[in-house]
């Protein structure tokens, strides 16, 4: 740990020894101080700034003892009452805990009796038929035991956002028709457009949750139903996928999905700035601290409005910065799908046809559609039968030496170019930071697609200086695409917000080589408004007439200067 621990982390500290502590077989009244105290910091103002000023007695729930225990967190990231703990029992002891269906006095036994200690060897003593040989542990507690086993690694095991969207799309619209549930809304990483995510979140009204507990449990593509009440439930679907359902009165919809989408970072810093302001924020409402009086919001709109800030789209809820800038008044307008003119980086190929993506076009209600692989005629009269502009591109390579791989007259005769670096990804740092800002300064090439060439879940790309790069883009008038196919999300949202700072014009493209595949343009501004992207810094937001200049103002730059002059 770096610097004075966040609130958060020092709460998580004084759970872990509270979970300790009555694993050790402590008194209740002496753990659930802890527990007390771990909640009481997560709604306190700054942690270190109470033990500086010697005022951390002050906040209620906080003791003598425990007060001392915070002030050693503070100073040293630990305490020697929780390293004396760990000594006895290990931290991972947590992990069992966790699964569920065990529950404390059966985690004590597993540990006593067959040395358990972690998900691991609850999985290895699972698979040997250990548990069996306790005798208190029935049949059924070891079926239930092995279920929440599943659950523990679904939560562990992460999903690619593409997957995981469209599996909730497909809960949402099952639900829709078959059961009586309203407000159905996927929240959580799906909703906030993480890359990947641990499990699906949906939330939804009703007034007969009963109903729609028992349609979405009975859904035939689940493979088990993990945990069954009168409000929540949760299945597990192929592919190690967890899926949570709550079911709640209509009256709560915006406490629930504020809270429900998180992330956990940005509500532990929204629950700060309540306190400040007198307020308690939870899923069930937000509590007036002057009056004791309970305000429950039908939209997040209102969640935000009480506590005096804008509404905060969920892509930016990360806990950086957005909550000050929704307080300030500063938080920008990001772009979303609807101001999209059109997209730039589509293939025509064995997959599709000009007159399906032209028609697609057209229904998504697009000006132009960049068609890569389509000749110039061709494009241009299908275009106009569907009152949509055809545009042709050529999508070729980054050499080692930051040339593309076609000849200039090719390029020249496209009315733009896309580019990415396909081959030699094991240059050093320096070459490729070269290679890629001599890609910029080529006059013909519009938008570098997949800046990165990270992989979603996997590979996390090759190494070049980020910001020379972004420099190099914005200097040159290259456009940097945000690349929405699943596997890529390229350049993703937190690099996005740091081309931002240097000007950088960006592109949302689909990346497609189908008609389906169009609508990937949706997690392409996903990941532009987790960076804080605008709709006048998205060229193909521009009118056609914009997108045209921007390309053509690279090539009359180049044909004066020769080059591009470095500043
Ligand atoms: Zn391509």
């Amino acid at each position: 740990m770096t610097g004075t621990p966040t609130n958060a982390e020092i709460a998580q500290r004084l759970k872990e020894i509270r979970a300790l502590m009555e694993f050790a077989g402590e008194p209740y009244f002496k753990f659930m101080a802890y527990e007390r105290a771990a909640e009481a910091v997560e709604n306190a103002s700054p942690v270190g700034d109470l033990v500086s000023g010697g005022r951390l007695q002050e906040v209620p729930g906080i003791g003598k003892t425990i007060a001392g225990r915070i002030a050693e967190l503070c100073a040293t990231g630990s305490c020697a009452y929780l390293d004396e703990l760990q000594a006895r029992f290990p931290l991972t002891l947590l992990e069992v805990l966790s699964v569920p269906g065990v529950g404390m006095k059966t985690a004590q036994m597993l540990f006593e009796r067959l040395g358990i200690a972690s998900l691991d060897d609850l999985q290895r003593a699972l698979d040997a038929g250990a548990l069996a040989e306790i005798p208190r542990l029935g049949k059924k507690s070891v079926e239930n035991i092995k279920r929440g086993v599943l659950s523990a690694k679904s939560r562990a095991h992460r999903t690619p956002l593409g997957t995981a969207a469209a599996r909730a799309a497909e809960i949402v619209a099952f639900l829709a028709e078959r059961s009586p549930a309203a407000d159905l809304t996927p929240a959580g990483s799906v909703r906030r457009h993480e890359a990947t995510v641990g499990d699906i979140d949906i939330i939804c009204t009703s007034d007969a949750p009963d109903a729609v507990i028992a349609a979405f449990t009975g859904w035939s593509e689940a493979e088990a139903v993990l945990a069954e009440g009168s409000t929540k439930a949760s299945i597990w679907l192929p592919g190690a996928l967890q899926v949570d359902l709550r079911v709640l009165p209509a009256h709560l919809y915006g406490n629930l999905l504020q809270h429900f989408t998180g992330s956990r970072e940005h509500n532990i810093q929204l629950r700060e700035a309540a306190v400040r302001a007198n307020f308690r924020v939870s899923e069930n409402g937000i509590v007036d601290l002057r009056d004791g009086r309970l305000i429950t919001c039908r939209t997040e709109a209102e969640v935000y409005a009480t506590l005096g800030m804008a509404e905060i789209p969920p892509e930016m809820r990360l806990g950086l910065g957005e909550l000050e800038a929704a307080r300030d008044g500063t938080l920008p307008a990001v772009v979303g799908l609807g101001d999209l003119r059109g997209d730039l980086h589509v293939h025509l190929g064995p997959e599709t046809t000009l007159e399906e993506l032209a028609a697609a076009a057209a229904a998504r209600g697009y000006e132009y559609l960049t068609v890569i692989g389509a000749e110039p005629e061709p494009a241009r009269a299908v275009g106009e039968r569907f009152g949509v502009r055809l545009l042709t591109a050529a999508d070729v390579g980054i050499r080692a030496d930051g040339s593309l791989a076609a000849p200039d007259a090719l390029l020249a005769a496209m009315d733009l170019v896309v580019a990415s670096v396909r081959a030699d990804l094991d240059l050093p740092r320096d070459e490729m930071t070269r290679r890629l800002i001599r890609a910029c300064e080529n006059p013909y090439l519009t938008v570098i697609t997949h800046l990165t060439g990270r992989r979603v879940g996997g590979d996390s790309g090759y190494a070049f200086d980020h910001e020379a790069v972004f420099a190099a883009a914005a200097r040159t008038g290259t456009a940097l695409d945000i690349d929405g196919r699943p596997d890529r999300l390229d350049l993703p949202g937190s690099l996005a917000r740091r081309a931002k700072e240097f000007g950088v014009t960006f592109a949302c493209c689909s990346g497609a080589s189908n008609v389906a595949d169009l609508a990937h343009v949706t997690f392409a501004i996903g990941q532009a408004r987790r960076g804080w992207v605008t709709a006048a810094e998205v060229l193909n937001a521009r009118p056609l007439a914009g997108v045209l200049a921007f390309a053509g103002a690279k090539r009359t730059a180049a044909s004066h200067a020769g080059r591009f002059a470095d500043p």
